[in-house]
């Protein structure tokens, strides 16, 4: 027997996106179903292909999906909820598409399916930690479950018909229960006895038809489980293990440390166990006499979640000893979790520097390293010495290389001390020097930053980026733009105005472009959800602002108006959350030099006048470990990292945020200390619940709370936005409230934001009136 390599998992979307192209042009009615199948057909024989050639033994099946494996679950368990066209037999691929972007409502572009009009899509919500989204199956308590798709059968059985013996690929039950949502205070847990048989079916139709080993993903593993999901797991691998006895399982958890788990995930009787090394290091040396000896060990030794070439050197000195003492039956070696989080092929970017692309490794090339390993295991480091080599130098070239490490910045950061993040007043000083100079109503009215990114504006961006026009007629089509946008804003009577960020592509990429130590890629798409992809920035090294990034925009936007212009920035959390981050410092002292980089251009708009400046930290929350024993770290440095970008200005300079998310409970201290004058905040679909938690936290600032929902092309009337605000007073002192929509408006169309904006203004002067 030789060394197994095995993946988790493939990017599913195409190494040219042909997957979300084939999609969307399905949903738009140009190309028929068959040709969406032919496709979607292609790139998984395309994959298996790749795989096979790169020496990987253990293949995936079934990690394809045309949307999201966790709905790919539910619909094969049969949890559809009803309004998706469902009632028996199998689900279509059109109440698949249903369930996943709603019938008759339309997607909206900051990152979820819209809510207007028609059944809305499942909700969707973060898988985990990464920047990949899931659709959050519902549950009831009266929940029936059949089996109502063989797409694993089936998939299994196309490969095999390629030629390919696979190990396909499931959701286990519990991470499926878990993730599902019930109404409160059901327990979905409770029905894993009616889940289960599904299951059973499914794995009886695999070993019929010739599979051996199935992959289940558990990483409800790496989270902080309670006594009922332990049960569960110890039920559900039980009942499988007895009711399937010819088919095994290997059984994965990753993006975290078994930990606490680990006795447990070793207890269970499946006949493999997969363990994340890139995070969960310490449980090999945990596991070492506790694994029973026939059981397979999967040992995630290649990061599956970030862009670098591994230190196979290292990588040899902690598998050598655990090879030595199970021999090469009971060990595989695999990505650390599914590729799905990383782009395909370094070989695609001709268009990088070549050393920082000689640092980096996409999909293809992890599969290469762990096949480099495996032969270094079986017959020697001598067998591979060049790649080895190869390696080494990359790796030397990186930590050598003077864009990496740079002593200034490196003496900066040095030199920071805890006063730097200290505004030089406390709130309620700052506040009275604040209203004195602005003298704004009450209830004052603003938006978020954004405004339509039109047609127009995109085309002009391609234009450029093509060289059909030049970088001035850029600037004076952009310069026209954010003066039809100011004279607007002033036209419908908003209070605080914006610039419209019509030069921005992306919240991040705009400042990563503009910042020493970012690298960008050509093709380097990560599947964010459905056919949404993204292209995270490469964080390679130290992080300087050779020059101010948006003072001159803010300058010419200020020049139109007497009302006051509030500049806009991306916080260093966002952009740190948004990118792939270099793993040779902590992610705390990237984010602070990302910080003290902002802190700059936070200084120069202040000397360039701006008297309003609003650090966007969308991401915020997104970063939160996994393990709630690791959340305050993660806080501490994250709010430091704010104030250190937006403590450096004086009293009366007033320093917003905006965050775009409806769950503060847990985190409404650390908002509190990051002790923004004023905070904006989606709202208006809560109904304004999500003020509680400022509310009983006495959360001192200024807070606008989101009156109008931008998920949905919907105008909502005056009197609907003022009942939201007479909530909203119910919860916060009057003095405190500002107004504005829930997010930024570049995704939406320009009459409907002149509607719903307009009655905004006209509900706050309602307001004004009534108090
Ligand atoms: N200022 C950004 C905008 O208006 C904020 C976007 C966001 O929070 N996602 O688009
Ligand atoms: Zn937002």
């Amino acid at each position: 027997m030789s060394l197994a390599i095995a993946t988790l998992g493939t990017p599913r979307i195409g190494p040219r996106r042909e997957l979300k192209f084939a999609l969307e042009a399905y949903w738009s009615g140009r190309i028929g179903r068959a040709e969406l199948l032919e496709t979607a057909a292609a790139l998984r024989a395309a994959n298996w292909a790749d795989q096979a050639a790169r020496g990987v033994a253990v293949i995936p099946s079934n990690d394809f999906s045309f949307y999201d494996q966790m709905l790919d679950t539910a619909v094969m368990v049969g949890a559809v909820p009803a309004g998706y066209g469902w009632t028996d037999g199998m689900v279509s691929l059109d109440s698949y598409f249903a369930m996943a972007r709603g019938v008759g409502g339309e997607d909206c572009a900051c990152g979820h399916p819209g809510h207007g009009g028609g059944v809305p899509a499942l909700e969707m919500t973060k898988w985990f930690d990464t920047n990949y989204h899931y659709l959050v199956p519902e549950l009831g308590p009266g929940q029936r479950f059949v089996l109502a798709s063989t797409k694993p059968v089936d998939e299994f059985r196309e490969a095999k018909a390629f030629g390919i013996h696979t190990r396909p690929v499931l959701v286990g039950p519990v991470t499926f229960l878990r993730l599902a949502k019930g109404a409160a205070g059901f327990d979905r847990l409770t029905l894993i006895d009616r889940l289960l048989p599904v299951y059973v079916d499914v794995l009886k139709l695999l070993a019929a038809n010739g599979a051996d080993w199935v992959q289940m993903d558990e990483p409800v593993l790496a989270t902080d489980i309670d006594a009922a999901a332990r049960a569960a797991l110890i039920r559900a691998y039980g009942l499988i293990a007895s009711a399937v006895p010819n088919l095994k399982v290997m059984l994965t958890s990753y993006f975290g440390p078994l930990g606490d788990n680990l006795d447990l995930a070793v207890s269970l009787p499946t006949a493999g166990l997969h363990l994340d090394l890139m995070r969960g290091r310490d449980d090999l040396a945990e596991i070492g006499g506790r694994i029973p000896d026939g059981k397979v060990l999967s040992l995630g030794v290649i990061d599956g979640r970030n862009v670098w070439r591994a230190d196979l050197d290292a990588c040899l000195d902690l598998l050598r000893p655990i090879v030595a003492r199970r021999g090469f039956d009971h060990i595989q070696l695999a990505p650390s979790c599914s590729l799905l989080h990383v782009p395909h092929d370094v070989e695609a970017e001709t268009g990088l520097d070549p050393d920082i692309r000689s640092w980096l490794a996409f999909a293809r090339q992890k599969m290469d390293e762990l096949a480099v390993l495996g032969r270094a295991l079986e017959s020697g480091s001598d067998a591979v010495a060049d790649a080895l080599a190869a390696t080494r130098a990359a790796r030397a070239s990186r930590l050598s290389s003077r864009r990496v490490v740079r002593s200034d910045v490196r003496a900066r950061l040095a030199a920071v001390t805890l006063a730097l993040a200290e505004r030089p007043a406390p709130f309620a000083e700052r506040a009275a020097l604040q209203r004195q100079r602005f003298g704004l109503p009450p209830f004052p009215t603003t938006t978020i930053g954004s405004f339509p990114q039109t047609q127009d504006v995109r085309r002009a961006r391609q234009a450029l980026a093509k060289g059909a026009i030049s970088e001035a007629d850029y600037r004076d089509f952009l310069k026209t733009e954010t003066a039809a946008c100011v004279r607007w804003q002033e036209e419908i009577g908003l209070d605080v105005l914006v610039h419209g960020e019509f030069e921005r592509n992306d919240m991040v990429q705009y400042f990563g472009e503009k910042l020493d130590g970012f690298a960008f890629t050509q093709h380097g798409w990560v599947q964010s959800y459905g056919s949404r992809c993204v292209r995270p920035p490469i964080l390679y090294g130290d992080v300087a602002r050779p020059e101010p990034m948006t003072v001159d925009w803010w300058r010419h936007a200020q020049s139109l108006t007497d009302k006051p212009m509030k500049a806009m920035l991306t916080g260093p959390v966002t952009i740190l959350n948004w990118s792939f981050v270099r793993d040779d410092i902590g992610r705390d002292a990237a984010c602070r030099q990302i910080a003290l980089a902002l802190r700059d251009e936070v200084a120069d708009l202040e000397d360039a006048g701006a008297a309003m400046i609003q650090i966007d930290e969308a991401a915020l929350r997104e970063g939160l470990p996994i393990r709630k024993a690791d959340r305050a770290r993660y806080l501490d440095w994250a709010v430091e990292s704010f104030r250190l970008t937006s403590s450096g200005v004086g009293n009366a300079t007033q320093i917003h945020t905006h965050m775009c998310y409806s769950e503060f409970n847990d985190i409404i201290a650390s908002i509190a200390a990051m002790d923004a004058d004023v905070i904006s905040i989606e709202c208006s679909r809560s109904k304004m619940e999500l003020l509680t938690a400022f509310a009983d936290f006495h959360y001192p600032n200024d807070i606008g709370p989101g009156v109008y929902d931008i998920h949905s092309p919907r105008v909502p009337s005056v009197e609907e936005m003022a009942g939201l605000i007479r909530t909203a007073l119910g919860h916060l002192p009057a003095e405190r409230i500002w107004i504005n929509p829930d997010c930024g408006l570049k995704t939406r169309g320009w009459p409907e934001v002149q509607a719903a904006l307009a009655n905004m203004v006209a509900a706050a002067r309602d307001l004004r009136q009534a108090t």
